[in-house]
């Protein structure tokens, strides 16, 4: 199809109703989903803007990729692929390309007994999810969880694409106990740049299967489905929203101390995950989730944090009343039960006939459309946490939280998590530092919806770039800690410049190698992407020598 913009309506009148309605839907993620020609982020300051392709092909099948696949090699096109299209790094979309769009391919299927293709005898059958490859997670949890009692482990945000979040190693709440969701990937279909469709799995192409365990989406082929591992649900999930306000920078620092200790000795195991943030302002704002707990455990293991918070009215504060509460787990992705139980918590997609199950985290609508003043991540090793450590890391949050909200994502690293979840994500293509690191820490800015350039909608850049600086300061004081920091392509600086080094470590020479393998004229190709070395910045040019 030819590719039209809903924004085209904005370009003749930038205050009219039209325009305004687009604007409005651009903070429905599943709006953005549905069109052709948006991307979740509207753009990036001095980075990137969102921008449509001139023709895309909307796959139904696997033989509408690889048609698509050899139309834009022998032709010499520029390629996309989109899926959820939720890439902060602006790689799933491209001006003057052919757009491949996955969304169509969202067939769920769950299986108890699956054994990837050739491995029968090598591998015992296992539970299991196969996926098409454009479906999003908060459709998928609802299939494997709600209605089939079992969970698999995908990403935090629920529209995020299935594809994109297993392809960049993605992280969902429980990681620390299932490990990311790279490392449930059992099998991948894959459409690769000679147009052939292969299965990769332990058995079959091993090489490109473990490329696409983390390796990074829109470099190795176009994945048309995966199946994935599934797990025996916990009893329960759980969740705690515990706001402080410390009364001067000394209790604040005080308070942040105690945190880290209170977290390396209570929460530094495969039951928590999700994010503390430490803002500026003096406040710790917890926003964690815990799986296998029942609620009783779960208050008696914050007690002494909270008594000791409350030990001292003057220089601490709740903001609002502590929640710590426990949820039977097959509720957990279930709108009906959340809507009831929690409205204020969930939004959903208000279109008229949208579906029932199309529903996101309140959490995530600041995230919907947005435009992107600055987005810094990395890993804090958990030698931060040994007892001699901590107050540097307090040191180095406290000074860093007077530029930025540090947001800590404690399921994004996976030191202290379960076995089982270290050994799978051992064996994928991330870089090997999550595996000793206990969080990752992410600093972001980020507007409303707004395109640079369209007149009435544009960003304010100058603030946006003072904010960009802001962030950036704020992450070097983390870094001060940090020896070697290191990074996931997914959450990640758009102008990462050691970016092979910080997202796949000593794996990188290996993907490169895999890549040159399936893909030696370079047909697939995304900014900081497994071999994107060799071209210039827009993908449409092969650099001299390389
Ligand atoms: C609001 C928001 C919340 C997020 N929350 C989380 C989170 O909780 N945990 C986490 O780990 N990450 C999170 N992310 C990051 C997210 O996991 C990555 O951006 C992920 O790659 C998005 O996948 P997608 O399909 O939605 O995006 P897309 O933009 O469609 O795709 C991302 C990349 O993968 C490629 N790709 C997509 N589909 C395919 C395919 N079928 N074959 C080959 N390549 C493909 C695209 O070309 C692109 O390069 C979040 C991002 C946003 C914007």
């Amino acid at each position: 199809m030819e590719v039209e913009s809903p924004l085209k309506t904005c370009q003749g009148a930038p205050r009219g109703g039209a325009c305004r309605d687009v604007f409005r839907e651009l903070k429905n993620p599943y709006y953005i989903g549905d069109q052709v020609a948006l991307t979740q982020t509207t753009g990036w300051v001095d980075a990137w803007t969102s921008q449509p392709s001139v023709y895309a092909l909307t796959a139904r099948r696997t033989e509408d990729v690889v048609a698509a696949v050899n139309f834009a090699r022998e032709n010499n096109v520029r390629l996309v692929i989109k899926g959820g299209g939720h890439s902060y790094l602006g790689t799933s979309n491209a001006p003057d390309s052919l757009l491949i769009w996955t969304r169509a391919l969202n067939g769920i299927t769950l299986r108890d007994a699956f054994v990837a293709h050739g491995c029968a005898g090598q591998q015992a059958p296992q539970p299991a999810l196969t996926v098409g490859a454009g479906a999003i997670w908060m459709h998928t949890y609802n299939q494997v969880t709600t209605k089939g009692g079992r969970y698999v482990q995908g990403g935090g945000c629920g529209t995020v694409g299935v594809a994109g979040l297993v392809l960049g190693g993605g992280f969902g709440s429980y990681s620390k106990k299932y490990g990311t969701a790279a490392a449930s990937l059992l099998e991948a279909e894959i459409v690769t740049a000679d147009g052939l469709v292969r299965i990769a799995n332990a058995c079959t192409h091993p090489d490109l299967f473990w490329a696409l365990k983390g390796g990074g989406g829109g470099s190795f082929g176009v994945v048309t489905r995966v199946t994935l591992r599934t797990h025996e649900l916990p009893n329960f999930f759980g969740f705690v929203a515990i706001t402080i306000q410390a009364s001067s920078a000394a209790a604040f620092r005080r308070l942040i101390g105690r945190f880290v200790s209170f977290y390396a000795g209570s929460l530094h195991n495969p039951h928590w995950g999700e994010i503390v943030n430490v803002r500026p302002g003096h406040t710790l704002d917890v926003q964690m989730s815990c799986q296998g707990l029942t609620r009783d455990q779960a208050e008696a293991l914050w007690q002494p944090f909270m008594q000791w918070v409350s030990d001292a009215p003057r220089d601490f504060t709740f903001t609002q009343a502590p929640v710590i509460r426990v949820i039977p787990a097959v509720h957990r992705w279930d709108a009906a039960f959340i809507k009831e139980r929690a409205p204020s918590v969930i939004v959903s997609d208000d279109r008229p006939g949208a579906p029932e199950d199309n529903v996101f985290w309140a959490a995530n609508l600041s995230e919907a459309g947005h435009f992107i003043h600055g987005f810094e991540s990395v890993w804090l090793p958990a030698s931060l946490l040994q007892a001699d450590r901590r107050e540097q890391l307090a040191d180095a949050l406290f000074a860093a939280a007077r530029h930025s909200n540090v947001e800590l994502h404690f399921q994004k690293g996976l030191a202290g998590g379960s076995e089982e979840a270290r050994a799978a994500t051992r064996d994928t293509a991330t870089h090997p530092a999550v595996l000793d690191a206990f969080v990752l820490a992410i600093i972001t800015s980020e507007g409303p919806p707004a395109y640079p350039g369209l007149r009435g909608h544009d960003p304010d850049l100058a603030d946006a770039r003072r904010n960009a600086r802001r962030i950036v300061t704020a992450m070097e004081e983390l870094k001060r800690v940090v020896p070697h920091p290191a990074s996931y392509v997914a959450e990640s600086s758009f102008f990462e410049r050691e970016w092979q080094n910080s997202y796949w470590g000593p794996n990188y020479p290996t993907l490169l190698s895999i890549k040159k393998k399936y893909d030696p004229t370079g047909l697939f190709f995304v900014h900081h992407g497994v071999g994107s070395e060799a071209w210039s910045a827009d993908g449409f040019t092969r650099l001299s020598g390389r």
